[in-house]
């Protein structure tokens, strides 16, 4: 990973995959000079947009967790998780953990393509 460009993580849940890469697409001048990371389903759909993505695992198997991790390490400058609100999850503990661990050191967070777009504006 490139220490001096800023990193950016992205997560999305299964119902919000397709906004997540319409986000991207919309983004990608920004979003390719910044080092991505992403939860893994979510990083290889991202992928497909020609953007290069550091994969870490599958949300549920504890992605969020390893970027939840690097957040608490200063290792992250924003994340943009699209959560879908009408979805029930087995890790919505990580979940929990990601957004406070986002509070309690400052990250900022994204939690929809609206506020994705102004934390983006305002790193680069
Ligand atoms: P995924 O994880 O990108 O591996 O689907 C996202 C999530 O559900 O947290």
């Amino acid at each position: 990973m490139d220490t001096t460009k800023r990193t950016i993580a992205l997560i999305a849940h299964d119902g919000k995959k397709a906004d997540m890469v319409a986000f991207v697409k919309d983004h990608i001048e920004h979003l390719r000079q910044a080092s991505i990371i992403a939860t893994g389903t979510t990083g290889s759909y991202v992928r497909q947009t020609g953007l290069e993505v550091e994969l870490k695992l599958s949300g549920p198997m504890g992605g969020d967790a390893q970027i939840a991790a690097m957040a608490a390490e200063g290792k992250v400058d924003a994340i943009i998780f699209f959560r879908d609100p009408l979805g029930k999850h087995a890790h919505e503990p990580d979940i929990q953990m990601l957004v406070r661990i986002s509070d309690l050191y400052n990250v900022p967070l994204a939690t929809n393509p609206a506020t994705g777009t102004l934390i983006l504006e305002g790193l680069f």
